[in-house]
């Protein structure tokens, strides 16, 4: 995700807006994902500060990710902004670039995983699966027995238990 700053490199002060898009497939890097259902877009503004280079952009795209109750695969609007200084002068506290173009991927990458929210659910009702069988609630009652039982009453029950086995 190049941005070509070769216009303002040397004007200091002066500013460029870009726009870039990507589509991302390889999702190996985005655990929590199954698939990007739109392409990256990135629209923004550079400018240069006495040759260091601030980008402040906002950043948007769709993804898919399991409900965290019931699995299903469900639509996530993922944004972001962006403000980093770049420089080429190896400077700490900023990012590296070369040449006349900076390279906002490994940017753009990490403000995609912030973004990401940490718990998907694909409604805010989903019942989830039984903890037992594994059937998706949604969609209907199992038989399973999922009331809870108090660890004393239990314990009384094998009590019990012990007693008709005697
Ligand atoms: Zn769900
Ligand atoms: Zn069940």
């Amino acid at each position: 995700m190049n941005v070509d700053i070769s216009k303002i490199l040397k004007a200091n002060g002066e500013s460029l807006d870009f726009e870039i898009e990507k589509n991302i497939t390889d999702i190996e890097n985005y655990p929590d994902v199954c698939e990007f259902l739109s392409p990256v877009k990135v629209e923004g503004t550079v400018t240069n500060f006495e040759g260091e280079f601030l980008v402040e952009a906002k950043g948007s795209t769709t993804v898919v990710m399991n409900c965290s109750r019931c699995l299903k695969p469900t639509t996530v609007d993922v944004k972001f902004g962006i403000k980093e200084n770049f420089s080429n002068t190896g400077k700490e506290e900023t990012e590296t670039f070369l040449g006349d173009t900076i390279d906002l991927t490994s940017i753009v990458g990490r403000s995609i995983l912030i973004g990401l929210p940490m718990k998907v659910v694909c409604d805010e009702d989903c019942k989830g699966l039984c903890p037992i069988c594994g059937k998706d609630l949604n969609e209907g009652d199992c038989e399973c027995d999922t009331t809870y039982i108090d660890p004393r009453f239990e314990s009384l029950r094998s009590l019990f238990k012990l007693d008709e086995e005697v």
